[in-house]
């Protein structure tokens, strides 16, 4: 149970990253509910690497409720490779708004980990128990890093101010506004775009990366959205808070679906000289259970909708 009142419609809610995968599906829900109070900039109009203008910001905007979806992501491609930029963008983002709210007297502040950031060989499903306890996994150990910087930041400042600021754990999430990158999407989006070429140029045979054995917990990103605002209103705990899905599924088994939703009638191949990652990563999600929340979107209809969204904006996606 939380000790403030929920959310209304007139709070001044900053969506950092409003224009993201997470951004986006928040500032969605939250206009849906009518809120009507909603601060969200574009990179190009607030640099969040920038520590003077994030906190010009905060003192102008005021924001009473701030949540962070603002961060450099990608695919684990992506994160191999740009190791440095994923570790430091991500570091002073979360510096510079969790200062910035802190001296600006914001009221609560809901901080997203991920599941990635968990030991690579964590006991499965993964309860919140388990972070900082083990070696990570070496793919995204930079982003890892960072994020676990954020989730010590919270903490502190809880300890420190006496402030209800939260951290939520989400697993792996698609959607609409993903990113369609064929080398640093995640694989969700990297799918759906590669059947769907495929599937255009007929070419006999589509190559994923890795076995297709790893596992993996998605969730589609209107339900971790609904869930988000769900945390801010019910959850003041010290310690971080998992939202997934309660399930999981092969690489292959996610490739199938995509096949089968974009009409991809040729054969599905593995390069193995390709990266798999952590081999599975499903959360515990017995403490948002317990509190009365639960995912809503089947995997098949999450993706018919990313789909559909990709289709409707095929000039525009990022990638
Ligand atoms: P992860 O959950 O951090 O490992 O991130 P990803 O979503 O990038 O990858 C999940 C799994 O899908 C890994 O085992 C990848 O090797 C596998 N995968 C297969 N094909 C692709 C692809 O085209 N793109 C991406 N990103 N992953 C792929």
């Amino acid at each position: 149970m939380t000790g403030f009142p929920s959310m209304s419609p007139s709070t001044r809610i900053y969506i950092a990253g409003h224009r993201g995968l997470v951004g986006s599906a928040l500032w969605r829900h939250f206009l849906q509910h009518g809120f009507e109070n909603l601060i969200g900039l574009g990179s190009s109009e607030l640099d969040l690497r920038d520590a003077h203008a994030t906190a010009t910001f905060f003192r102008d905007a005021r924001p009473e409720v701030v949540i962070d979806a603002a961060a450099r992501v990608g695919g684990i491609a992506a994160n191999a490779r740009r190791p440095v930029d994923f570790l430091s963008d991500n570091l002073r983002i979360q510096l510079n708004l969790l200062d910035s709210a802190v001296s600006n007297g914001v009221e609560r502040f809901l901080f997203l980990g991920s599941s990635c950031i968990y030991p690579k060989f964590a006991a499965q499903p993964i309860p919140e128990e388990a972070l900082f306890t083990g070696p990570l996994e070496e793919t995204n150990e930079g982003y890892a890093v960072a994020k676990l910087a954020g989730i010590a930041q919270v903490t502190a400042i809880r300890k420190q101010h006496g402030l209800p600021y939260i951290s939520a754990m989400p697993t792996n999430l698609y959607g609409p506004g993903d990113n369609f990158s064929l080398h640093d999407g995640h694989v969700v989006p990297a799918m759906i775009r590669r059947f769907h070429e495929a599937m255009l140029a007929e070419v006999p045979f589509v190559t994923c990366w890795g076995t297709g054995m790893p596992r993996r917990d998605l969730m589609y990103v209107d339900d971790a959205a609904d869930a988000f605002h769900f945390l801010l209103d019910h959850y003041d705990g010290e310690r971080p808070i998992n939202v997934g899905s309660g399930s999981d599924v092969t690489i292959s088994e996610i490739a199938r679906i995509i096949a089968d939703t974009v009409g991809y009638r040729g054969e599905i191949r593995w390069d193995e000289s390709g990266p798999d990652g952590t081999p599975r990563k499903l959360l515990d999600i017995q403490r948002l259970a317990d509190l009365g929340w639960s995912a809503k979107t089947p995997l098949a209809e999450g993706i018919r909708t990313t789909y559909d969204w990709f289709l409707a904006h095929r000039d525009t996606y990022r990638h």
